[in-house]
């Protein structure tokens, strides 16, 4: 089953989604970059999870905070104590250090070593700012999104006139230095979140927490994913992180098994209180009827990229033969990204039945002008016309736009659906519409 992921790697790298950073030197263990479609895939899952939990509500508002932040934050937040660290062990032998909870058995995974001494290891980034070196100062890249929202929390509950319950969102690049980085975009060092902080009364902790953790698994679903492969996992107590009162996670079905690609968590006032404390800033909210209280916090917390592996693994389809039976010869399997057209990188593709035409090929191009101001679109006239549907098929293009001998007369194309393969022949002049109407 593994296999999968093997194949969804090659697949990625070969495809312009993902490559390995610093590929040309060797690489950059846990780091990754993203191509062309996978950029676009990861801009449509953000653009998509910012309608959603942004755009499409009332009460919660968008922000974006920088990465750098005072090291005090990280003090008060317990973030640079046990509270953010994994527990790390060391082969004696090959000197390979695991996180212990990975690990089946006492016995080093790699070399079959003895494992040494359980030590506390944290995960905090350091590093140091300002241009004078002796006087520069220690901070950390943000381990997680979240604190930069409590750092605005007062900043937009007073300027955006909020009033419990509401929400603050965020989009935005963690770094963590993981002990056991793995599973390809999976577990990086490097990574983006999309987290949402919901500020309640304390005595509406539970009917916020049920509530959205059913918004989320919905989110998935909604955008495609095989309702077979998620799960939620609620968390033992006695392993609640240090700022938690309740987590529950959504899991998909890895090859390598279910795994965490989202967690929700009641955060208690863990960190406002925290924050008021040590920063002597009243962070209370105070009620028309003159109650004060410290806003609890249910907290929805994704990754981007894990979102990204699980959209793009869930949509991968392998057909042996391929779909198409009208010619006999033998054909290698096919590929299909069957993933939701809300977030699959290229929308429409552009194809000249033929390129020694140069009527044909001049019509495609106008078509192309015309219609990539709506929609990601791509051209592509390299290939007979079979193989660069079987193209666009493989990078998930919702649908193929031919035109050919019959256009130049008639003013009409052909539209090709990427999950049916059924054409329709449209005119031109409706095409945006026919198109934008597809995509809602
Ligand atoms: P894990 O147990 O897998 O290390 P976590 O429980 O520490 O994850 P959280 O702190 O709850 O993760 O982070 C929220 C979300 O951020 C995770 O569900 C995941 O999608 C994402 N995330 C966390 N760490 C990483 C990482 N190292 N690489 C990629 N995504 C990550």
């Amino acid at each position: 089953m593994e296999n999968l992921l093997q194949k969804i790697t090659s697949f990625a790298k070969q495809k312009g989604f993902v490559n390995q950073s610093s590929e040309i030197y060797g690489g950059f263990e846990s780091c990754y970059d993203y191509g062309f479609l996978g950029t676009e895939l990861k801009n449509n899952i953000k653009k998509q999870w910012w309608k959603n939990m942004v755009q499409m509500r009332e009460n919660i508002v968008g922000i974006d905070s920088s990465i750098l932040m005072s090291p005090k934050v990280w003090e008060a937040s317990g973030h640079l104590t046990a509270g953010f660290a994994d527990v790390l062990v060391e082969c004696k032998e090959c000197h390979k250090r695991f996180r212990k909870d990975y690990l089946k058995n006492n016995k080093c995974p790699e070399c079959g070593g003895e494992l040494g001494k359980e030590k506390k290891f944290n995960l905090m980034m350091k590093t140091s700012v300002g241009s004078v070196e002796d006087k520069k100062a220690v901070t950390y890249l943000r381990g997680e999104t979240c604190q930069g929202i409590f750092m605005n929390y007062e900043f937009m509950r007073d300027s955006m006139r909020m009033k419990v319950p509401f929400g603050i969102a965020q989009i935005g690049k963690a770094f963590r230095n993981e002990i056991t980085p793995r599973y390809f975009v999976f577990k990086m060092r490097e990574f983006e979140q999309m987290e949402m902080q919901y500020f309640v009364h304390p005595d509406k902790t539970k009917k916020w927490f049920d509530w959205w953790k059913e918004e989320r698994i919905n989110w998935y679903i909604n955008l495609g994913v095989n309702k077979k492969n998620l799960k939620f996992r609620e968390h033992k107590k006695d392993k609640l992180a240090h700022y938690a009162k309740r987590a529950i996670d959504i899991e998909y079905k890895f090859p390598w098994g279910w795994d965490e690609i989202e967690g929700i968590h009641n955060r208690g006032d863990w960190d406002l209180s925290t924050h008021s404390k040590h920063s002597g800033k009243d962070l209370y909210y105070d009620e028309k009827s003159n109650k004060r209280f410290i806003p609890h916090v249910i907290e929805t917390s994704a990754g981007v990229d894990r979102s990204f592996l699980v959209f793009l693994m869930d949509a991968y389809e392998e057909v042996k033969g391929g779909r198409t039976k009208t010619t006999k010869s033998t054909k290698e399997k096919e590929i299909i990204l069957k993933i939701d057209k809300k977030i699959t990188p290229i929308k429409v593709a552009i194809l000249p039945l033929v390129k020694n035409k140069p009527k044909i090929v001049k019509k495609s191009k106008q078509i192309f002008d015309l219609i990539k101001p709506y929609f990601m679109s791509w051209y592509d006239e390299v290939g007979s016309i079979g193989r660069r549907y079987r193209r666009q098929d493989e990078i998930g293009t919702m649908w193929c736009v031919t035109i050919d001998f019959d256009s130049l007369k008639d003013g009409a194309v052909t539209v090709r659906d990427r999950n049916t393969m059924k054409q329709e022949r449209i005119k031109i002049k409706n095409l945006i519409n026919y198109l934008q109407e597809k995509l809602k």
